[in-house]
C-alpha cells in the first residue's frame, strides 16, 4: 500500500531491494539542484551561470521552475503529472549518468532522510 507523501511519519524506512520493483514514484517528487548539476546535466554552460540567476530562470524556464534565495538552488520544472521531465516512458532515469545529485543520495536527503514517501511503512 502506497505511503502519503505529504506525511513523513507514515513512510517506510529505506532498504536494499525496496527499489526493485518500484515504478519511481520518487520521481514525482520536486527537485532541487545545484549551478554545477545544471552544468553537468547539460541544461546549461558556464557562461549562463555568470550571467545570474534570472538569465537562468528566463532562458531555461522548460527545465527549471524556480530559484530559492535561502539555499542557492534552483527547483527543476515537473511534467502535469508531476513526473520529472527526465523520466522515460519505461519509467527510467534518461540522464542516469548525468543526474543530479539530489537524486544520486536518494534517499538519504529530503525531509525524512533514509525513508520512502511512497511505500507505506509496516
Ligand atoms: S525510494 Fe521509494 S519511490 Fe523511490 S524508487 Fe525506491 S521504492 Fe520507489
Ligand atoms: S533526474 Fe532522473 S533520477 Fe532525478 S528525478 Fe529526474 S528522472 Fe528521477
Amino acid at each position: 500500500m502506497a505511503a502519503d507523501p505529504d506525511r513523513p511519519k507514515t513512510w517506510r524506512k529505506w532498504k536494499k531491494g525496496l527499489c526493485d520493483d518500484c515504478q519511481a514514484f520518487c520521481c514525482r517528487m520536486p527537485v532541487e539542484v545545484t549551478s554545477g548539476d545544471l552544468i553537468r546535466m547539460g541544461i546549461c554552460g558556464d557562461f549562463d551561470i555568470e550571467l545570474g540567476t534570472k538569465h537562468i530562470l528566463k532562458t531555461f524556464k522548460a527545465e527549471i521552475k524556480s530559484f530559492s534565495k535561502a539555499s542557492e538552488k534552483y527547483t527543476l520544472e515537473q511534467l502535469s503529472n508531476r513526473d520529472c521531465l527526465y523520466l522515460d516512458q519505461n519509467r527510467r532515469c534518461s540522464i542516469y549518468d548525468r543526474r543530479p545529485d539530489t537524486c544520486r543520495r536518494h534517499p538519504l536527503v529530503g525531509p525524512r532522510p533514509g525513508f520512502c514517501a511512497y511505500e507505506k511503512k509496516i
